[in-house]
């Protein structure tokens, strides 16, 4: 796959912009919430394109926001790294740079480019102007040297309230970039840090401590979302005052996907107001949820190549990332049956003592996976769809007088049914061809529909857990005035099935390995379950809407 990262990678390289440094980039995510598939993208981005060139990246927490920032999103953080298959060359955290950037703070101040402002944050916003009229100076910004040396020492030692001072770059309040006139360098809050502690009460803008952190690292490919691309001006700037290591930025498009929040802020409100079940919530598009869920890092990575990098945002449709999950389990997953909505069958003439068992392939894409043997007898389940007593216009599967496959076992022909006080179907009576063993008739009789099957005496039994999309609509900020995004949830985002039956086999199902069900979909054991009561997510049903559109558009 081509990109114009990395054509301009190759380029910095041959030209020896940075002379024999390696090439060094950095995912430099903010502590404040779980990742999610769009930073995933960034991850490929920035370990991938190291990789290819020989270089080295760091992960480096931008640590800057001591009131939103915890040691259990680091935490997580990492793991969805490792588990993405990256591992980083230096574990980095804006934090450990504040003693640089408060002497670089100084070092601004004492050449007449930074002052402390006493505007109120309102009264900043005020004047720093709008898109199409330049901003005011502050009445502060002719401080002298001295006066703004002592006021930012005694903003440092705890002498001032939150709020009630600044310090400020002096760039420009008629720049036509906003980000350049006058931004904030630092903020006094009196707040705990997860890692500083009580150590400081004032704290570096994320402006302030971003494209130095990349310069302190010496990251020669800073890459990026679009979105910070009026800022690169500001970092620049800082870079040139300071005379430091010129990292340099490159935006690239962000990833949004159809059905599918991508703000931590949103999801961050998901979580606590319990609309989902924590952060790994399998419905969620975080890193944590969709592993629960069943998908897998190769899958993403194909969906990430796939999508491409680009210099304008778009939406991708979900259901490309899912055809890539399918690609990807269709090939690993193991095969066995499991009836999720059952109803008993009955083969009358089947010996009622006789028990025999099937040769199956455990994955017909691998032959290395091998074989297994399912236990078949006379009282089986079945999936209640595949029964009509009525059967509609084109309905092949299971009806009264009508012949089917039952997977790698027999022919059998529904004869009747036995129903309950409200007419529920609760068996289904048939005969079966004994000379079809393995699923095949000596005299080459066509059945237009095979079916799976689970032997009720050695069936196990599982909780099923059943995903949908987590909003209605494919563009869920769009929402009516007055609306929150989180009024467009869908309410039939999890369904639980509670009474599924499993070929034993599964009993032993271990956590992380995808099974495909038969005609059913993708599953994987959740971690809620126990040797006593399995549980299992449905990954992805069966069905492949993009592989369709990409058939149809091909
Ligand atoms: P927020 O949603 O809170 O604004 P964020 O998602 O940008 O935050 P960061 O922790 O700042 O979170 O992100 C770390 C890196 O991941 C940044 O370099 C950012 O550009 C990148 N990134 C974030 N979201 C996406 C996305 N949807 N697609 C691609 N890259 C992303
Ligand atoms: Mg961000």
């Amino acid at each position: 796959m081509s990109s114009f990262l990395r054509d301009q990678i190759a380029e910095d390289v041959r030209t020896q912009k940075y002379g024999d440094a390696a090439v060094q980039t950095r995912f430099p995510p903010e502590p404040n919430g779980y990742l999610h598939i769009g930073h995933a993208k960034a991850i490929f981005i920035d370990f991938g394109l190291a990789d290819e060139f020989g270089g080295k990246t760091n992960l480096r927490f931008d640590d800057t926001n001591p009131a939103k920032e915890e040691q259990e999103y680091v935490d997580s953080i990492m793991g969805d790294v490792r588990w993405l298959g990256f591992d980083w060359d230096r574990l980095c955290y804006a934090s450990d740079y504040f003693p640089q950037l408060y002497a670089w703070a100084i070092e601004l101040i004492k050449a007449g480019k930074a002052y402390v402002d006493d505007l109120s944050a309102d009264e900043i916003r005020e004047h720093r102007g709008t898109l199409t009229e330049p901003g005011k100076d502050s009445p502060y910004r002719t401080r002298t040297v001295e006066e703004n040396l002592d006021l930012f020492a005694r903003m440092k030692a705890g002498e001032f309230p939150n709020g009630s001072r600044v310090l400020r770059a002096k760039i420009d309040m008629a720049s036509p970039n906003i980000n350049m006139r006058d931004p904030v360098m630092y903020r006094i809050l009196h707040a705990a840090h997860h890692r500083t502690g009580n150590e400081w009460c004032i704290y570096p803008m994320y402006d302030f401590a971003h494209g130095q952190s990349d310069s302190i690292e010496r990251v020669t490919h800073s890459m990026c979302t679009l979105e910070f691309a009026d800022h690169q001006p500001l970092y620049r700037w800082y870079i040139d005052q300071l005379g430091i290591f010129p990292s340099q930025q490159i935006e690239f498009d962000r990833l949004n996907l159809t059905y599918t929040m991508l703000s931590k802020r949103k999801l961050l409100q998901l979580v606590t107001e319990k609309r989902v079940n924590g952060w790994d919530d399998p419905r969620m598009p975080t890193i944590a949820g969709i592993r629960r869920r069943g998908f897998t890092p190769e899958g993403l990575r194909a969906f990430c190549a796939a999508i491409g990098i680009s210099r304008t945002n778009g939406a991708t449709d979900i259901e490309m990332l899912e055809h890539y999950q399918r690609d990807d389990l269709n090939r690993r997953a193991s095969r066995a049956m499991a009836v999720l909505n059952p109803v008993k069958l009955v083969i009358d003439n089947y010996p009622a003592e006789l028990e025999e068992s099937f040769e199956v392939a455990n994955n017909p894409e691998d032959t290395a996976a091998g074989m297994r043997s399912v236990p078949f007898s006379r009282e089986l389940y079945i999936e209640q769809d595949d029964f009509r007593e009525v059967p509609p216009q084109k309905y092949y599967r299971l009806s009264p007088g009508k012949e089917v496959r039952l997977r790698g076992a027999y022919f059998i022909t529904a004869q009747s049914v036995v129903k309950d006080e409200a007419g529920n179907v609760v068996e289904v009576h048939c005969t079966y061809d004994a000379a079809s063993r393995g699923g095949n008739s000596p005299d080459g009789r066509k059945v237009k529909s095979t079916i799976h099957w689970v032997s009720t005496k050695h069936a196990v039994s599982a909780e099923i857990r059943l995903y949908d999309k987590l909003f209605l609509k494919a563009d869920p900020s769009d929402v009516e005035e007055g609306q929150d995004v989180l009024d467009g949830l869908n309410p039939n985002s999890l369904e639980v099935l509670i009474g599924a039956k499993l070929e034993p086999s599964l009993a032993d199902a271990k956590q992380g390995v995808p099974y495909q069900f038969e005609r059913v979909g993708y599953f994987c054991v959740d971690q809620d379950s126990t040797p006593g009561k399995l549980v299992f997510n449905r990954t992805l049903s069966l069905k492949d809407s993009w592989a369709k559109v990409a058939q149809t558009t091909a």
